[in-house]
């Protein structure tokens, strides 16, 4: 894959590379300062005190490694020029097709680990969307992972991985997530499970989708290999091929993300019609 147009805007970025969050105790020395101040002012302490909760909720405290700041920097302009793609073709489908207006998420590139409003993350958890923050998360040294670990090399197969959690974003716009979710707590976890292997099946179908705009729109040019570079991402992190990898076997009912034959088929079809009509997981029969 080589870039014709890069767009390298940091508008929507968010560094926390070399900087992790490291929980702190609430109470203490801290509080007591405070306290103290509160009566020097005339203040009610209880109520400064509160304030001081409500400003910074979880007492994190950030520790610093400006050595790690740069870490994988030519990934973080790989991923941030996909990333910057897929909104850009985002923003026109949704305007040309969809007649709504496309907000755009955040990327987040961290070390280690971050917080997020879902939760914490740790660079174990993978690259992930949080719908709640409409941030994507990503520790870049998974890259080096995808192609050590899973065999994916090739810049179509990075590129992949972007453009899915921007998938998942386009979902969240679209109220397919919030759809989901609605019926989570009602419906068996094998019903549940399918449901989500419906919605990353989408998110594969919709990084299809931007691969096939983003060479009409003059962003990208393919390569000879990188079709069969982005197939051995989403072959490599189909659930079946995860489980098998890690267990000796795989166990159909959990998968949440599908499989690698399912995954290869949604991304391709993406990637061969970029129409977004196609990409109903739910109720086209495909491969599901
Ligand atoms: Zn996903």
């Amino acid at each position: 894959m080589k870039w014709i147009n890069r767009n390298d805007s940091e508008a929507n970025f968010e560094d926390r590379r070399g900087r992790s969050n490291k929980k702190a105790a609430v109470g203490g020395i801290g509080v007591i300062v405070i306290v103290v101040i509160a009566l020097l002012l005339g203040q009610n302490p209880f109520q400064a005190v509160d304030m001081v909760n409500r400003v910074a909720p979880g007492q994190s405290e950030e520790l610093t490694d400006p050595s790690r700041a740069n870490e994988n920097e030519e990934l973080k302009v790989f991923t941030l020029g996909v990333f910057n793609s897929a909104n850009d073709v985002w923003t026109e489908i949704f305007r040309t097709q969809l007649r709504h207006n496309y907000v755009n998420p955040t990327l987040v590139t961290f070390t280690d680990e971050t917080v997020s409003e879902c939760g914490g993350a740790s660079a174990a958890v993978g690259p992930f969307y949080c719908p709640a923050d409409e941030k994507m998360y990503i520790d870049l040294n998974f890259f080096h992972q995808l192609k050590s670990d899973f065999g994916a090399k090739g810049d179509l197969a990075m590129a992949y991985v972007t453009a899915h959690e921007v998938g998942h974003h386009v979902q969240k716009l679209l109220g397919v997530i919030d759809q989901v979710n609605q019926y989570r707590g009602q419906i068996s976890e094998t019903e549940q499970n399918r449901l989500n292997v419906k919605l990353e099946l989408q998110a594969d179908f919709l990084a299809g989708v931007w691969v096939y705009h983003a060479q009409k729109m003059n962003m990208i040019l393919l390569e000879p290999g990188d079709l069969e570079s982005a197939i051995s991402a989403t072959t490599a992190v189909g659930d079946d091929t995860i489980q098998k990898k890690s267990m000796g076997y795989s166990v159909p009912d959990s998968f949440t993300h599908g499989t690698a034959e399912q995954r290869t088929y949604w991304f391709r079809k993406g990637m061969q019609t970029g129409d977004i009509s196609q990409g109903d997981t739910f109720n086209d029969p495909g491969l599901n």
